[in-house]
């Protein structure tokens, strides 16, 4: 039976954005609610995959996941209050080619405005003000994804809004944009590198992938690795560092 389709969803958005407020948000609150629970299960799916030691996790960190879930719910919400003014346009009707094409564009524009922002962060004492919390954790655990500073996860909310007030992506291409950002959000929090026994030759394409070891090195070592996907814009700017990060999990 066919509960729910793409094609159901620029009605579900119109009866969401002429609703009250209240329920909109609940909605979008939810389903980031979700995202975190899916999330994490994954990271712990993977952690014992590989008989991986389990850390738990602090009352404060999901004090603080809950938080940035809350935010992101804002976030869905402004997003939503755009499209109905027609700021923020999205297509729905599907085209490989678009789809592809808008994947490309959003994985790629967002690698690189993301890279920037932290980049600029960590030059600043905004690391010291706003990042720091992020970077309590020398060697990550998946909840540490949402460990954020609400100023942070405003501002990676805003920058993805504004491109998305760019171009009219096509909707299958965010649904998998967002997917991808939350897999390889989880895959650089592991704290242990899942693909260290993969074959790879100088054309791999994990070479220029965020990998685990990648953001986990970023966390041992801050003044490298400020990517987020790829490795690329760290490999333009000078700030790549390869290899393997030096503490984290252990096996059990
Ligand atoms: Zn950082
Ligand atoms: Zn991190």
């Amino acid at each position: 039976m066919d509960f729910f389709s793409l094609s159901d969803i620029p009605s579900l958005l119109t009866h969401l954005a002429d609703g009250p407020v209240g329920i909109s948000l609940f909605v979008f609150w939810l389903l980031n609610v979700l995202i975190l629970g899916m999330a994490l299960g994954i990271g712990q799916l993977i952690l014992r995959g590989y008989h991986q030691q389990i850390r738990p996790n602090r009352p404060k960190d999901w004090g603080i996941g809950m938080l940035t879930v809350s935010i992101n719910a804002l976030i869905t919400q402004f997003g939503l209050y755009l499209y109905s003014l027609g700021y923020l346009q999205v297509d729905f009707v599907w085209q490989p080619s678009k789809f592809v094409l808008g994947l490309l564009g959003l994985f790629f524009a967002m690698d690189l405005f993301m890279f920037i922002f932290h980049y600029f962060i960590h030059q600043t004492k905004l690391h010291k003000i706003i990042h720091s919390l992020h970077h309590q954790a020398m060697h990550p655990k998946p909840i540490d994804l949402f460990v954020l500073h609400p100023i942070e996860t405003l501002g990676f909310g805003i920058l993805f809004i504004g491109v998305l007030c760019c171009i009219s992506f096509q909707i299958h291409a965010i649904l998998i944009y967002l997917m991808l950002n939350v897999l390889f959000g989880i895959i650089g929090h592991l704290g242990f590198e899942p693909l260290k026994k993969w074959p790879k030759n100088k054309y791999s394409l994990l070479n220029y992938l965020g990998t685990s070891s990648f953001h986990h090195l970023h966390h041992e070592d801050l003044s490298c690795n400020f990517g987020f996907y790829t490795n690329l814009w760290d490999r333009l700017f000078g700030t790549y560092q390869k290899g393997e990060a030096r503490g984290g999990n252990k096996m059990i």
